[in-house]
């Protein structure tokens, strides 16, 4: 496994739960890679290949549900509340209908400035906590991370007969994958005042007020700019962010920032889980996930082993 960001960590999981020996290699810890940024918010994908990423995040739902049942997981199922660019009530998308709880808004649920809403019950991760349950889970299983740079896939085809590249936005530089572009996003994390409920605005504009409160800190959002590789926190962003979830929240007036965080989100034309030859071994590539790595990190796993499951089975039956 090359990459231990979320695609990286769960695709172990869940070799390494099927019997596979695995070995995970990564540039980064996973407490600094760009996963550890996201809100993270389990939500629809509208991402292409379309069909897939619907049922890819179906299976993550799945999934979710049942390890919000353990909170030390850090993730939890969450009353949510969605306004913005919404669809009116009975033209929703496809993707929305697993939804858990959807249904409207009433009007004094709709804060000042909105005009309608959604209520729903979504699964809300609080990522440093889950990637190191995610990492605990790989040491039970047996697997270690090595902190390594790959140059090339070949490197890791010299000492395994599958490689997993879940390596995010450095699969561009590592495959010379020009379809990847990086998005910048930046989050303000506060200390939580009592906050339960994550609020959620749909936008076709590059700034958008969301925060998803955790257990010990809320994360504030959002901004998006297609291009931008500077991760370096922009003061000015930091202060519209404040402007606007204080707006909506009057708590998070008193909350202390904790810190600011930024990452590339690794968009791509269409999300990448597929297989190729790599000499006399194989590589299963997950990665260009764009802003839905989190929602989308089980099914695209599961999909991925499946692909190298099948990938031993047809090569047992050559020998
Ligand atoms: C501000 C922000 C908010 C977001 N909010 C959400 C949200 O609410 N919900 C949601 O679903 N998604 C969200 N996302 C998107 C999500 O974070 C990403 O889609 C996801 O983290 C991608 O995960 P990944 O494991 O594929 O990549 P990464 O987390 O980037 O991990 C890539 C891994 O590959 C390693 N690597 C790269 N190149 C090499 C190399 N050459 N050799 C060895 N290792 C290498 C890195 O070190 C790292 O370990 C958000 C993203 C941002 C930035």
């Amino acid at each position: 496994m090359i990459g231990a960001g979320v695609s990286g960590l769960t695709t172990a999981a869940c070799l390494a739960e099927a019997g596979w020996v695995v070995q995970v290699w990564s540039a980064e810890p996973p407490r600094e890679t760009t996963s550890v940024v996201a809100g993270a918010l389990w939500g629809p994908s509208f991402q292409e290949p379309m069909a897939k990423t619907m049922s890819w995040t179906d299976q993550s739902l799945v999934d979710f549900v049942a390890l919000a049942e353990d909170p030390a997981t850090g993730v939890r199922m969450a009353p949510s509340l969605t306004v913005g660019d919404l669809p009116a009530d009975g033209e929703m998308p496809p993707q929305a209908r697993s939804i858990p709880d959807l249904r409207p808004c009433r009007p004094d649920e709709v804060p000042d400035g909105f005009t309608g809403g959604f209520r729903a019950t979504m699964p809300l991760v609080d990522m440093p906590r889950y990637l190191d349950h995610l990492v605990a889970r790989l040491a039970d299983a047996g697997v270690e991370i090595q902190e390594r740079t790959v140059t090339s896939l070949a490197e890791a085809a010299d000492v395994a007969p599958v490689v997993v590249n879940c390596t995010g936005l450095g699969a561009r530089e590592l495959l010379g994958d020009t379809e990847l572009q990086p998005v910048f996003g930046q989050h303000v994390v506060l200390t939580n005042p009592g906050l339960d409920m994550l609020v959620m605005e749909l936008a076709m504009t590059a700034e958008w007020t969301s925060y998803f409160p955790h257990p010990e800190r809320v994360v504030c959002g959002g901004i998006s700019v297609p291009g931008r590789t500077d991760r370096t926190p922009d003061p000015d962003v930091t202060e519209r962010i404040l402007t606007r979830v204080r707006a909506i929240e009057p708590r998070l007036h008193d909350a202390e920032v904790i810190e600011v965080v930024t990452g590339l989100r690794p968009a791509r034309s269409a999300v990448r889980v597929e297989v190729e030859r790599l000499g006399s071994a194989w590589c299963v590539h997950n990665y260009g996930h764009g802003g839905n790595g989190v929602s989308l990190s089980w099914g695209c796993a599961r999909e991925a082993t499946a692909s190298a499951v099948q990938l031993r089975d047809e090569t047992a039956g050559r020998l």
